[in-house]
């Protein structure tokens, strides 16, 4: 084992850990590798892996089936059911068998060649329907080499008794993606280490919400790493060691981490608010006695069921953030999917440039059902105290009025306390912030979200390292926007927050400050940190 290899990348979460790791790889699939069998033993032997492989896949389509009539439907099992379908043809299975034989290869390979075959000529179809089985075959192809490399899409070791599922350990991936938040309890994970992703990338801002320190950029870390390895990482000066000394490993662990803890009381005049995406943040949230919640990003809720919650459903989860926010607003950002972050259970198109597709408020609009139920479940959580509604990713005074028509009409037909209710769009995207003035005069507040404010605003895409250098948030063109949105909001005595993560720099918390905005939601991290800079005296 070598020891004390040091590598740089850049910092996403602050902190120190050291831990063992445990790989997220998305793609074990795709390293198929063919093997010649020598003798009749070796192809009796790989026949009997075929089979006992498709077996295993029959029953877990079965299992899954299932799981989703009990959990949904009926209807929505019917894919698994499908699937098992073609999984069983026995005419594809005989060109599997028959290969293996014939070319005395592996299962891996007959398995692969033979199915992409298969997934072609259904691709090549003129039926769209048809077309479309190509994504089932392609599944079952995946699965059968997942099975038989006893890997998983996921966690290399998933479906071992051993597995982890990262707790207790340093995630090591590609690239930390909402697929992966769905599949991790993080209450438990010691830190990320990932080839790609920027500070501003969703799972960054989800690892410095849970103060899980986070390095990424590390270019070909699959390369460098092995199973077993221990870590060291450290997310404010963007390095990791791998397998680091003794004196080393012992320093980090004996070191207390401060976790906050209610260290700098609320301000006067500005309030200090956190930003969050899952009900498991709320403990660290009330820790630091944050003003509210100035950002709850919903989509992580549905990322993570991996399904369409109910209305009832929301509701329990929403009012339970409200009532264990004791009476401090709470603001539920309506979901931000597209982009980024596809909805898992949704089927979406193909897009050259999801960021400029099919996102945020445009999809909301697109999915009339999925909107009206979840400002249902918010109007009545708010019941327990003050909901703030915030729609994501508004485009102009149009789509605003669009959008909060259908919120106003919905609201109404529920049983809500009516001061408890406050609607307001975010200004994320440069051209709404040209009719901030007028919005801001029929919304209750708006909340800027200079994450993408900065990424539509000057063409330099947020989760991109490479272009990093040009992601500029003290740009003198960014800060003329703020202004305006600013004396927008004091024109129209409206309050207007930050949410994006340019609130948690404290010279540029200060200058927010100056400019006007005095209500800035973080990670709640950062509260103490932010409220200390604001506190100095100039
Ligand atoms: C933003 O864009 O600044 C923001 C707060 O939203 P998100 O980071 O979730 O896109
Ligand atoms: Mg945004």
């Amino acid at each position: 084992m070598f020891e004390n290899r040091k590598f740089t990348g850049v910092g996403l979460s602050e902190g120190e850990t050291v831990a063992p790791i445990c790989l997220y790889a998305p793609e074990n699939h795709l390293k198929v590798r063919e093997r010649a069998l020598v003798d009749d033993s070796e192809v009796d032997g790989e026949m009997a892996r075929l089979e006992k492989t498709v077996q295993i896949a029959a029953a877990d389509l079965d299992k899954w089936a299932d799981e989703v009539t009990e959990k949904i439907g009926k209807a929505e099992s019917g894919i698994f059911l499908a699937q098992k379908y073609i999984l069983l043809d026995n005419t594809v299975l005989t060109m599997v068998r028959n290969d293996i034989r014939k070319r005395r290869r592996n299962a891996e390979a007959a398995i692969d060649e033979v199915y992409k075959a298969y997934e072609e000529s259904f691709l090549s179809m003129e039926n769209s329907y048809l077309r479309e089985r190509s994504k089932d075959i392609a599944d079952i192809r995946k699965r059968l080499l997942d099975i038989l490399h006893d890997t998983n899409d996921g966690f290399k070791c998933e479906g071992r008794h051993q597995c982890a599922r990262g707790a207790g350990k340093i995630i090591v991936a590609e690239e930390l993606t909402p697929q992966m938040i769905a599949k991790t309890d993080f209450s438990t994970v010691k830190g990320f280490v990932s080839a790609k992703g920027s500070r501003t990338s969703h799972a960054a801002i989800i690892a410095r919400a849970l103060g899980l320190p986070a390095v990424s950029a590390i270019e070909g870390i699959f390369d460098k790493i092995n199973c077993g390895d221990i870590v060291y990482v450290n997310g404010t000066l963007g390095t990791i060691i791998i397998n680091p000394d003794k004196a080393l490993r012992l320093s980090v662990s004996q070191k207390h981490i401060d976790s906050g803890f209610c260290l700098v009381p609320s301000l006067t005049g500005v309030e200090t608010m956190a930003n969050a995406s899952l009900p498991e943040e709320i403990d660290v949230i009330k820790s630091v006695c944050a003003d509210g919640i100035g950002l709850f990003r919903t989509e992580f809720l549905f990322i993570r069921a991996g399904r369409a919650l109910t209305e009832n459903e929301q509701l329990d989860i929403y009012s339970s953030i409200v009532k264990k926010m004791d009476g401090k607003p709470v603001t539920f950002r309506l979901l931000d999917v597209g982009g980024d972050k596809p909805l898992p259970f949704m089927e979406f198109r193909k897009e050259d440039n999801p960021y400029l597709g099919f996102r945020g408020a445009r999809f909301l609009l697109g999915h009339k059902e999925l909107l009206v139920t979840q400002i249902r479940a918010l109007a009545r959580a708010s019941v327990f105290g003050e909901v703030r509604i915030l729609i994501p990713m508004v485009t102009d005074l149009h789509q605003w009025r669009k959008l909060a028509s259908i919120a106003e009409e919905e609201i109404a037909s529920v049983e809500h306390v009516k001061e408890n209710v406050k609607i307001g769009p975010m200004f994320e995207v440069p051209s709404v912030c040209y009719d901030a003035e007028v919005i801001l005069s029929e919304a209750d507040f708006a909340s800027i979200g200079t994450n993408d404010l900065i990424q539509y605003l000057f063409a330099v895409d947020r989760n991109n390292e490479h272009v990093a250098a040009d992601y500029n948030p003290d740009h003198p063109v960014l800060w003329k926007v703020l202004k305006m949105l600013a004396d927008a909001g004091k024109k129209s005595s409206k309050k207007i927050s930050a949410c994006g993560e340019l609130a948690s720099i404290p010279l540029l918390a200060k200058r927010l400050v100056e400019a006007g905005i005095t209500s800035l939601s973080m990670s709640p991290r950062f509260i103490p940190v932010i409220r200390e800079a604001l506190s100095e005296k100039k």
